[in-house]
C-alpha cells in the first residue's frame, strides 16, 4: 500500500501529538504512525510541568496529583529536605492516559492516525526524506517527515544525524543513556495522601543508582517508583538495584509499606547526552526530529515531557509553514532548531551545565572517599540550582 501525505509524524508520544496537532492546525494533511495499540503503556514518573497542563488544557480527570514539594533524601541518615515548588508545581499523570488525549486532540483537528505502524524504513531521493516504510511493507510518502520515536529512535539512526552526533563517542549508543526500571505500588488513595501529602520524592545514594537517583511519584491509587542511572555505571540488574532500594531504604520502605507490586518494566532515557549536550542538528532534508529523539532531556532530573511538546510544537508549525511556502529544504527547516532553541535551548543548555559543574565535577575527583562524600551534596545542589533557576525564570515571564 502507498498513501501521501503533506507531513507523517512517527510516534504519538507528547512529541509526536503536539506535533501532529501544529501540522493539522496549519493545514497540513498530517498522518500520525504509531508502533502500538493506543492507549498504550509507557514508563515514566509521569511528572508533568504545570506550563504543560496549563497550555494544553489536560482535563482534571487526567491529573492524578498536583505536587507542591520536592522532597530529597540522601545517605547516611535519609534526612528529609523539602524544595517549594511555589509557581512551578507538577502534576502526576498516567502516560497512557495524557498521551493518548493528546493524540485524540490531534485526530479532532484532522489527524489521521495509524496504530500497530511500526516505521523500520526511510524512503529518500538523494539527500531528501521522501517518507517512511512500515514493517508491513507500507510506505507513507510526505513532504515533511517528524521523528518523535522516542529514545531509541529508528529514524535518527537511520539518518545521518544519529551517526553525526554519535560520531565521537566511541563506545555503544547505550553507554551514553540512561537505564530506568520503574514498578507501580498499590497502596491506595487514603494511604497515599496521609504518607505523601502534596510531595513527590527523590532519593540518591550510590548503592541506590550509581550515577542517578530513584524516585517516588505518587498518584491517586499506586504509587509510581522509579530509578534511573547513566547505564555504564550500573554494576549489576538495574532490577537489582531496585529490590535493593525497596528491602534496605529506610525511608522508602517505610512510605510503601504494605503496598501490594502490581507492574515492572524498564526503559532508555537520553539523559546522559554525546558530547554532553543535546543532539544536533536536529532538521535535515525533509525531516524534523524531536523530543526523545533528539536528546530533549533534562540532565540532571531526565524530565522530557515538557520539552517533548515545546519541540512538537516547533516542529509542527515549522512543517506545516514548510507545506505552505512549498519548500521543504534542509535550509527551510534549520528555522524549527532556531525556534526550540529560542523556546527550550536555554533552559536544556544550563541544566547540562549545571549538572557538569556540579556531579560531574565530583565525579572525577580522584580521592575515591571524597567522590562519595561529595556526591549526595553534589545533587542537591544541581537540583536546588535548577529550581532556583525555573523559579527566577517564571518570575521573569510573569513581569512581561
Ligand atoms: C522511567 C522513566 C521515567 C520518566 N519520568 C519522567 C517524568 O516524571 N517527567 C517527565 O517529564 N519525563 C519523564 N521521563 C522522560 C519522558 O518519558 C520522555 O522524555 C518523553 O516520553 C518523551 O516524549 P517523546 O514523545 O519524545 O517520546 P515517547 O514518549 O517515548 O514516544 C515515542 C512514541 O513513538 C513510538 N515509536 C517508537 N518507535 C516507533 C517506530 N519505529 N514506529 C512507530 N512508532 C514508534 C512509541 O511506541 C511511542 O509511542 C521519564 C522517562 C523514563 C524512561
Amino acid at each position: 500500500m502507498v498513501e501521501k501525505y503533506d507531513v507523517v509524524v512517527v510516534g504519538a508520544g507528547p512529541a509526536g501529538s503536539v506535533a501532529a496537532i501544529k501540522a493539522a492546525e496549519g493545514g497540513a494533511k498530517t498522518l500520525i504512525l504509531e508502533r502500538c495499540n493506543l492507549p498504550r503503556f509507557k514508563l515514566c514518573g509521569g511528572g508533568v510541568a504545570n506550563w504543560v497542563v496549563r497550555r494544553l488544557n489536560i482535563p482534571e480527570e487526567v491529573l492524578q496529583r498536583r505536587y507542591d514539594v520536592l522532597s530529597f533524601f540522601t545517605p547516611p541518615n535519609y534526612d528529609r529536605y523539602d524544595i517549594e515548588l511555589g509557581t512551578t508545581s507538577y502534576f502526576g499523570v498516567y502516560r497512557d492516559e495524557f498521551d493518548y488525549y493528546l493524540t485524540s486532540m490531534a485526530i479532532k483537528k484532522g489527524a489521521k492516525l495509524r496504530e500497530k505502524a511500526r516505521v523500520t524504513g526511510v524512503i529518500k531521493e538523494g539527500k531528501q526524506v521522501k517518507g517512511v516504510v512500515t514493517s508491513e511493507g507500507d510506505k507513507y510518502l510526505a513532504d515533511v517527515v517528524i521523528a518523535c520515536d522516542g529514545a531509541s529512535s529508528r529514524i535518527s539512526k537511520l539518518s545521518r544525524l544519529w551517526t553525526k552526533w554519535f560520531q565521537n563517542v566511541g563506545e555503544k549508543w547505550q553507554d551514553q543513556m540512561s537505564y530506568c526500571v520503574g514498578i507501580e505500588v498499590k497502596l491506595g488513595e487514603k494511604v497515599i495522601s496521609e504518607r505523601f501529602g502534596n510531595s513527590y520524592m527523590i532519593f540518591t545514594g550510590k548503592d541506590i543508582a550509581p550515577l542517578g537517583y530513584a524516585w517516588l511519584f505518587p498518584k491517586r491509587e499506586n504509587i509510581s517508583v522509579g530509578l534511573g542511572s547513566m547505564a555504564k555505571t550500573l554494576e549489576k540488574k538495574p532490577m537489582d538495584y531496585m529490590n535493593h532500594f525497596l528491602s534496605h531504604n529506610p525511608v522508602a520502605s517505610e512510605l510503601l509499606k504494605g503496598g501490594e507490586r502490581v507492574l515492572s518494566r524498564g526503559a532508555w532515557l537520553p539523559a546522559w547526552k554525546p558530547g554532553g549536550s543535546v543532539y544536533k542538528p536536529s532538521f535535515d532534508e525533509g525531516l524534523l526530529i524531536a523530543g526523545d529523539a533528539a536528546g530533549m532531556v533534562s540532565s540532571i532530573t531526565g524530565e522530557g515531557i515538557y520539552y517533548a511538546v515545546r519541540a512538537g510544537m516547533e516542529a509542527g508549525v515549522t512543517a506545516a509553514e514548510a507545506i505552505n511556502e512549498g519548500d521543504v529544504s534542509r535550509e527551510f527547516l534549520s528555522k524549527y532548531q532556531e525556534r526550540w532553541e529560542r523556546s527550550i535551548g536555554v533552559a536544556l543548555e544550563f541544566q547540562d551545565q549545571i549538572f557538569h559543574e556540579t556531579v560531574g565535577k565530583i565525579l572525577i575527583l580522584e580521592d575515591e572517599r571524597e567522590r562519595e562524600n561529595q556526591y549526595e551534596r553534589g545533587f542537591i545542589e544541581a537540583f536546588s540550582m535548577l529550581i532556583d533557576f525555573i523559579q527566577e525564570y517564571a518570575k521573569q515571564k510573569k513581569r512581561t
